[in-house]
């Protein structure tokens, strides 16, 4: 059985907890390694090599800072094909997916190759009578990241890759579903040049996650996870003095008007529900077409795009998606899909107990779409992140505008129209942090930035762009004067410019 261990200092660190978790393959449901689990004590362990490092990390000139981001950028992209093998093996999406998972993590990289010039400060010359200001960025110290499963490379380089080039040293939480990709970053950020320290992995459940949120040396706390932890993290952080932003779970809508291009639309919303099984915080679980025609329309197309879908391992080049992460997951979908038969949808397509040749033991769960979902639903209300399809009718534009506003989660929205005055008052009155026109999945591109509203993001800056050089640096100001000549007498009244 092989065991994950920390990362802690440069080096491989076996658990001395004692407690380890089992790491999965999803396709044959078969336990394939150990997770080491820290304690507190070994959280510290991470963080007291992370303050020596960036004692010194902080020092390093910007560009050679971000030298160490090309190389790894060089790196990462010389060994695609391993890092996208190892991570589907723990994960479950098909390869060409987890190679879209890495080359995500990458564009954030190369933003931070470009971060020299995000920190520049401001000057202003003359400011009062021989007096100048100016301000600098200047990194927070030792900064951690609590990660998700469902995106175990892309989510870790927005983090660490804009946090370690500011001139931060990093603590890395990954999600211990899949805990193996990680480990291999912070092993390339070694061989690209980072100092032993700057980049530390470690492993864990709550236990370590509460070490992060307690550390008094740590001053930032970035995670990405569901709800309910994202706000307990965003609590304990704040409670703890530190700055934090605590991204959540989600629930998307693609709202499809009668003029929509449908089958462009159908093409565009079965890919961004189904694939990944449905494990993306970006996903597009719920439909909302507008008018009995539009729907009718849809539902039928939606019926036989999906009786077209491949299902298969993770390894299978023709599959458009592999299983779910684990058997928790798996009967938790599957709990959601018979919880919307009992509160009434209808279940058009049913993928429970699907089984695939050879691969009987696999967390497979076969595409399903549920017709007539509507907001009272339970079933509607909670993000069920796996391979279901909703339709929630809506008769008017105005109705389908409320859905996504006024949902919980307000993490993406999509709209499919060919109606440009249409599309600009959706994407300017819905109640959404980041909207597609046309576009399923609205990731933004890495320069500007990843955000939901609502329940699906607690605190103020958002990942990546210039949102992420804020969150991993503060602002100094100084006010300078060289005076000359006779002495000035003691001000007692604060100084203005009048
Ligand atoms: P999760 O909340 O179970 O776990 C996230 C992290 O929190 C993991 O590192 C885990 O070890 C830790 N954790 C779990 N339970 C904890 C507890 N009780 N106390 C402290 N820490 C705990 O999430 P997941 O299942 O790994 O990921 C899926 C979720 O992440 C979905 O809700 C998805 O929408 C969300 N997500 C959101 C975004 C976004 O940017 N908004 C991106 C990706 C995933």
């Amino acid at each position: 059985m092989r065991d994950i261990h920390h990362f802690i200092d440069g080096e491989a660190r076996s658990g001395a907890s004692g407690r380890f978790g089992d790491v999965f393959d999803p396709n044959t449901g078969e336990v394939q390694a150990k997770v080491a689990l820290a304690s507190a004590e070994e959280v510290d362990v991470a963080v007291q090599a992370a303050v020596r490092a960036q004692a010194e990390w902080g020092q390093v000139n910007p560009q050679r800072r971000a030298r160490v981001m090309f190389e790894f950028k060089r790196l990462v992209e010389a060994r695609m094909d391993e890092l996208a093998t190892l991570l589907s093996s723990e994960h479950g999406k098909v390869i060409a997916d987890s190679k879209g998972d890495i080359q995500r993590g990458l564009e954030v990289i190369e933003f931070a190759c470009g971060v020299p010039h995000a920190m520049k400060g401001e000057y202003t010359e003359g400011a009062g009578p021989g007096i100048d200001v100016y301000s600098m960025r200047q990194p927070l110290g030792v900064a951690a990241g609590i990660t998700p499963f469902n995106f175990p490379a892309m989510i870790p380089m927005w983090m660490f890759g804009v946090a370690i080039a500011c001139g931060n040293a990093f603590i890395l939480k990954p999600s211990e579903k899949d805990p193996s990709v990680p480990v291999r970053l912070a092993e390339l950020m070694m061989e690209a040049g980072a100092p032993a320290g700057v980049l530390n992995v470690v492993h864990g459940d709550k236990t370590a996650v509460d070490a992060i949120l307690r550390h008094p040396a740590i001053a930032a706390v970035s995670f990405v996870g569901s709800s309910d932890i994202a706000h307990y993290v965003y609590r304990e952080a704040a409670a703890h003095g530190k700055r934090c932003q605590a991204m959540g779970g989600a629930k998307n809508h693609g709202i499809i008007l009668p003029d929509a291009d449908l089958d462009q639309a159908v093409k565009d919303i079965v890919g961004a529900a189904y694939g990944s099984a449905g494990e993306r915080c970006m996903a597009l679980p719920v439909v909302v077409p507008v008018g009995e025609k539009t729907a009718g329309a849809l539902r039928e197309r939606l019926v036989d795009e999906v009786a077209g879908l491949k299902v298969g391992v993770s390894t299978d080049a023709a599959a458009q998606y592999g299983p779910v992460v684990n058997a928790a997951h798996r009967k938790r979908v599957e709990d959601y899909i018979q919880l919307g038969v009992d509160e009434g949808a209808e279940l058009v397509v049913d993928g429970r107990g699907f089984a695939l040749q050879g691969f009987e033991k696999g967390f497979f769960i076969g595409p399903t779409l549920f017709d007539r979902v509507t907001p009272q639903m339970k079933s509607y209300q909670d993000e069920i992140f796996g391979p279901v399809l909703q339709i929630a009718r809506a008769e008017t534009f105005e109705e389908a505008l409320a859905l996504p506003s006024n949902h919980a989660y307000g993490n993406g929205v999509a709209i499919f129209t060919r109606n440009g005055r249409a599309a600009r008052e959706f994407a300017s009155r819905v109640n959404v942090g980041m909207v597609g026109i046309n576009v399923p999945i609205p990731v933004p591109v890495a320069y500007h930035t990843f955000g939901g509203w609502k329940r699906s993001a607690f605190g103020d800056a958002n990942q990546h762009g210039m949102e992420g050089v804020r969150f991993y640096t503060k602002v100094k100001t100084v006010t300078a004067r060289w005076p000359e000549g006779a002495l000035e007498d003691s001000a007692f009244v604060i100084p203005t410019m009048r």
